[in-house]
């Protein structure tokens, strides 16, 4: 080890999941959207003046956080952007969870929170899961130094009720309760209208997967005008032009584009539906779930063995080789026809 080593900010980084570059392939294991982006975000990028990019972008993203702020009644101060709802996330740690006692989050979630609590020293804990992947609110009812996990929860897809959730912010005014929303337009019941009882409470959204824009990288927290204050403060101590012009116009039009939004939506929760009957008919087991994917698990084949075979079909699922997900496979809502090749796949895979 060189000396100047014991100086590094050494971390185990978080392991996305695969982007391959060969064509022909179904594409079933980041969670992304099947649909194209609505019909204006691609007249935007058709119509995007290049001269602009000789200029800076505006660094609060005005337009974008006026669109955000009208669609969900809240005022524009209430709105932070950021790229990707992973950028707000790790803001938000940044912002918000620096006390000495530890920050909570379930220990099936999503994988990023801990890297992110180790990368700026936040101590953390982890509370289980029940046996049907649901959180304990008598879990969070600890000290604590603050408290996030995504609703509907990933990989499970398993949505809470608004109840309990508010259950878990009142329990905790003390601290900053974030809740990732990242899957909360495939079915879930979105705690925004909780802003208006409580000032600790901060929701964070993306357009990666509801809005088909996981390329442009956009995500969005929305809470009191006092958290997102104190976000902007560390966002612009840190990099003030983080969102560049032509996403934040591709943006607005995304958000203004309701009805394709509610189209896409529906016609993925649909796919859903169909795709948990036909898991149960191939014998799949899965908790319930209310996002663009499904948490499934086998009786009589290892996921690790599908996995393997679907990916020889050039079918992508994501697989974690790690304690309590190490027999599922998380598998993302294609469109119908995606949907038909990856079950007869499975069909194949599972006779054999
Ligand atoms: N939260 C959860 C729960 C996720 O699964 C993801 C997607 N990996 C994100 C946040 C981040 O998504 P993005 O940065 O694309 O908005």
């Amino acid at each position: 080890m060189r000396n100047w080593e014991s100086n590094v900010r050494r971390v185990v980084p978080y392991v996305p999941g695969e982007q391959p570059k060969d064509n022909g392939i179904i594409k079933l294991n980041t969670n992304e959207n099947p649909y194209p982006p609505a019909d204006g975000v691609i007249k935007a990028l058709k119509d995007y003046d290049a001269d602009n990019l000789r200029l800076y972008p505006d660094p609060s993203s005005e337009e974008l956080v006026k669109a955000l702020a009208e669609r969900y009644t809240v005022k524009p101060s209430q709105v932070f952007v950021g790229v990707g709802s992973d950028d707000v996330i790790s803001m938000a740690f940044m912002t918000f969870f620096n006390s000495n006692k530890p920050i909570i989050f379930p220990d099936i979630t999503y994988s990023f929170y801990d890297v992110w609590a180790k990368v700026y020293n936040i101590p953390y804990k982890t509370k289980p899961l029940d046996e049907n992947f649901r959180i304990n609110p008598d879990d969070y009812n600890c000290e604590n130094g603050g408290i996030i996990f995504p609703n509907p929860n990933a990989p499970t897809g398993v949505c809470e009720s608004l109840d309990k959730i508010e259950s878990i912010i009142k329990a905790n005014p003390d601290v900053i309760v974030m809740i990732d929303e990242a899957y909360i337009d495939f079915g879930g019941v979105s705690c925004i209208p909780l802003l208006k009882k409580y000032d600790n409470l901060l929701v964070i959204q993306t357009f990666s997967k509801s809005r088909s824009l996981a390329g442009a990288r956009i995500g969005f927290a929305i809470g009191n005008e006092m958290l997102i204050k104190y976000l902007n403060d560390v966002k612009f101590s840190v990099n003030s032009y983080t969102m560049n012009s032509l996403t934040q116009k591709i943006g607005v039009e995304a958000v203004k584009d309701e009805s394709y939004f509610k189209k896409i939506v529906n016609k993925i929760i649909q796919t859903r539906e169909r795709t948990k009957i036909k898991l149960k008919e191939l014998g799949f087991t899965f908790p319930d779930s209310k996002s663009n994917f499904i948490f499934a698990s086998h009786p009589n084949k290892p996921a690790s063995e599908i996995f393997e075979e679907l990916k020889r079909r050039k079918i992508f699922v994501r697989y974690w080789d790690k304690p309590m997900l190490n027999n599922y496979l998380r598998i993302t809502i294609g469109t119908d026809k995606e949907m038909d090749i990856f079950f007869e796949a499975l069909e194949d895979i599972l006779r054999n």
